[in-house]
């Protein structure tokens, strides 16, 4: 009976082993929904990641200087329980980006949740060139106007012309930099001192781009990668 057993299994393995993955393969709608962040290992190599600073650190003469821990304490009858947590970007630089927030009693589990999180929150990012006072077809900035929320937060990503920059908020930029963006300009609406949104708030627009349907005269006309 152990024999079967094993048996069958070897023969799963090979089974396993027949199926070939390509690189291409990848893409976000057909890899939905991803539980394991080790496929975004494979699939996408060279990543490199970012933290957003979403807290403040306390301190005499007025503290509040940007830190990458956002702690939080619940009061218990033994004393303060405090807890960190954190937001980690993940991205090659090429059109491949991900967004992740983790929370734990101690810094550093909540850093490697976040960046678990952030890999199964990848998304692929349109580029092109959306500007009319550039025109180059190439993708160094986002195609068309898009709108993100989270919260009462509003970012609203405009495509601009070759050699601006990013010109946004600069925890806005970590996540643009990432995605491969080079230059763009932007508003922002609502109480943007509140980073976590601000943060997932600029994520959602970067998903909007591919969410909107382009028509195929477009994607020449724009420059779209
Ligand atoms: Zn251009």
């Amino acid at each position: 009976m152990d024999n079967e057993h094993t048996a069958n299994a070897e023969k799963k393995i090979d089974n396993n082993a027949n199926i070939s993955v390509q690189e291409s393969d990848f893409d976000k709608e057909g890899w939905k929904p991803k539980l394991e962040s080790e496929i975004v290992d494979y699939f996408i190599r060279d990543m490199e990641q970012d933290i957003i600073k979403l807290g403040q650190s306390k301190g005499k003469f007025g503290g509040g200087k940007r830190s990458i821990w956002k702690q939080t304490q619940k009061k218990t009858k033994e004393g303060n329980k405090p807890k960190f947590s954190t937001m980690v970007v993940i991205g090659n630089r090429n059109g491949y980006v991900g967004l992740g927030r983790g929370k734990a009693k101690e810094t550093v589990p909540a850093r490697e949740k976040a960046i678990r999180d952030a890999k199964l929150n990848v998304i692929s990012v349109k580029r092109g060139c959306g500007s009319w006072e550039c025109g180059c077809r190439e993708g160094h900035s986002i195609p068309f106007k898009v709108l993100g929320k989270c919260g009462s937060v509003k970012v609203e990503l405009m495509p601009a012309p070759k050699g601006s920059g990013l010109v946004v908020e600069d925890e806005c930029k970590r996540l643009l930099r990432l995605a491969g963006i080079k230059d763009i300009y932007s508003k922002t609406f609502g109480q943007i001192g509140t980073k976590v949104n601000l943060a997932q708030a600029c994520f959602n627009a970067l998903k909007e781009l591919s969410k909107t349907k382009i028509r195929e005269e477009d994607i020449k006309k724009l420059g779209i990668i």
